[in-house]
């Protein structure tokens, strides 16, 4: 980085005023007296400035004489060329009163677009090349080479992985736009059954999309660019819709079937994206009224990065949720922040304790005590618990011996269609109970 060039020391020799002084000591900022040359025309360098306090001058020298080009005030970023390309500082700035400066190095701006949207860094590199080129234009043909010879900025050299990235993420968003103006969401079914009795009590509502060209493609496959897009919002509308549609056809099915019977509460996934749109409650509310569906009977799977990271929107929101008759699950319970004194601040009814917990439990010690305290504390809390990923029979044993109360996963079925789950639920109906579900 290019040394400023006059000593730091002269801040206390003229007056600062004392939120600079502060700046200073806690090294946020660098503070400049009045009249510091911060660079000159021609020096090399690699970082831009942010002006937090204080006014500079940008000037050249032309034909012997100083000509002045602007001003930059507080919130302004000067020396920003030296974070696009290795070229010589295109004029001279001086500070006009005492300033605290916060540097900005390429290198700190390319780390932080690393890890930021596809579709922003590739137009951000596509402004960039463009004015690139128009600079070359201006400069000459010989700059060619060191102008674009390193690739993308933003990408640590990874340019062409990062642009089909980006173009593969807006594409996909379209096609998503396509699916969902055109219907092709479809949802499965996966059955929760109570481990006291192996009754089929639950079914969560699983999207797939039914892809013209693709065929069937997961939810992995798409709910991270409808989140990143919004699009999450409408589709989980859907979901919902569709979800209360399929329990009351499943209830009225199986009441014909058998009078006095009701199906299994239903299961919706959301994200925290949904919870960011200002009308969502509304939006569940007309859903209910609309589709008929008893709402004690549906279950909105949440994770806990929506309670941790929007704490008072989200108790805000669950509590509208419940006051409507909804139960409230923790999705995923032990993968993110896992902070269990949290859930004593939300209307929690069940968690669900993550796969990754389960896989193994009978065999990692380590699996097999978290899995035993997160039963336990929910438990003390008035909490019901869901394994999710059960797909031994040996799982099976140990979580009854631990007390959890409902199972999930392929050893007593994958998620199926609606058809499927009602004949299931048929069989069930007339059996009694759910010991082991065959798979759809
Ligand atoms: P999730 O909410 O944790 O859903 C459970 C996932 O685990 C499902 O995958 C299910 O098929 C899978 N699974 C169930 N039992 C087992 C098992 O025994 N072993 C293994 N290995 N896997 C099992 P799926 O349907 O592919 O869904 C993946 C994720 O996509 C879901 O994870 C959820 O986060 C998301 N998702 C699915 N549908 C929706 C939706 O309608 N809205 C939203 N926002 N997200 C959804
Ligand atoms: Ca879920
Ligand atoms: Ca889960």
């Amino acid at each position: 980085m290019q040394p400023l060039n006059q000593n730091d020391t002269h801040a206390h020799a003229s007056g600062i005023d004392a939120s600079m002084e502060n700046r200073k000591e806690s090294g946020s900022c660098r503070y400049v007296d009045r009249d510091v040359v911060i660079f000159r025309e021609g020096d090399s360098g690699d970082c831009a400035f942010l002006i937090e306090e204080g006014e500079v001058e940008i000037s050249v020298w032309r034909n012997g004489r100083k000509v002045t080009l602007a001003q930059r005030g507080v919130g302004e970023i000067f020396g920003e060329m030296a974070i696009i390309d290795d070229e010589p500082r295109s004029a001279t700035v001086t500070t006009v009163g005492p300033c605290c400066l916060l540097p900005i190095t390429r290198e700190q701006l390319a780390n932080r677009l690393q890890g930021s949207d596809p579709v922003l860094r590739m137009v951000l590199n596509v402004i960039l090349e463009r004015f690139r080129s128009t600079l070359q234009n201006l400069r000459g043909i010989d700059h060619i080479e060191r102008l674009t010879g390193d690739g993308d900025l933003f990408d640590g050299g990874s340019s062409a992985r990062s642009h089909s990235a980006a173009v593969r993420e807006i594409k996909l968003e379209e096609e998503l736009k396509q699916a969902i103006r055109y219907g092709q969401f479809i949802l499965n079914y996966q059955p929760i059954i109570r481990l006291a009795d192996g009754a089929l009590t639950g079914l969560e509502a699983l999207i797939r999309w039914q892809h013209p060209e693709r065929g069937m493609v997961p939810p992995i496959q798409f709910i991270p660019t409808a989140e990143a897009s919004g699009l999450i919002v409408p589709i989980s509308q859907w979901v919902l819709e569709e979800a209360c549609d399929a329990h009351v056809r499943l209830n009225r099915a199986l009441s014909l079937a058998r009078p006095g019977v009701s199906g299994p509460a239903m299961s919706v996934n959301f994200s925290a994206r949904d919870f960011s749109f200002s009308k969502f409650s509304d939006v569940i509310r007309r859903i209910l009224t609309k589709t008929q569906v008893d709402p004690t009977q549906v279950r909105l799977e949440i994770t806990e990065n929506l309670l941790i990271n929007q704490p008072d929107f989200a108790a805000f929101t669950l509590k509208k949720c419940k006051e409507m008759g909804l139960s409230i699950v923790i999705d995923d319970f032990g993968t993110g922040y896992s902070n269990l004194s949290y859930l004593n601040k939300f209307p929690v009814d069940t968690i669900k304790i993550d796969r990754s917990f389960i896989h193994m439990i009978e065999t990692e010690n380590d699996n097999f005590q978290i899995v035993q305290s997160i039963i336990d504390m929910a438990h003390k809390l008035g909490i019901d618990v869901v394994a999710e990923g059960v797909e031994l029979e040996s799982q099976v044993g140990i979580l009854k011996e631990l007390g959890c109360d409902y199972a999930q996963g392929f050893f007593y079925s994958k998620p199926m269609s609606e058809t499927n789950t009602l004949e299931i639920l048929r069989g069930c109906a007339s059996a009694e109970t759910a010991s082991h579900v065959a798979a759809g």
